[in-house]
């Protein structure tokens, strides 16, 4: 017998507690949980700092939301590419991040 030894289940994500500030392609990759309230309070806090000081990042969340947004508001629906630009084009003209 060799054991049962399985290397497919990892922990989503080790250490990412403890950095004062999150880089930004941290962020980028925790959006989306943070977007869906999936993270724990302490990342989604750690997301939400950096959101507040960093424009690029801030954009970015407010375009994955008006997309998320779309998306459940129509579950079977593929978003076509042209609506998702238009999307992206009114995130953009809008400037600011509201939280609706
Ligand atoms: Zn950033």
């Amino acid at each position: 017998m060799t054991g049962g030894l399985s290397e497919g289940l990892k922990p989503p994500r080790d250490d990412i507690r403890g950095g004062a500030s999150m880089s930004c392609k941290h962020v980028e990759h925790e959006l989306d949980a943070y977007l869906d309230l999936e993270l724990d309070a302490a990342a989604s806090k750690a997301v939400r700092d950096h959101l507040g000081e960093c424009a690029a990042c801030r954009r970015q969340a407010a375009e994955r939301e008006a997309l998320g947004r779309l998306v459940r508001a129509a579950p079977h629906y593929q978003v076509p590419a042209r609506l998702r630009e238009k999307v992206l084009a009114l995130v953009k003209r809008s400037g600011s991040v509201s939280a609706v």
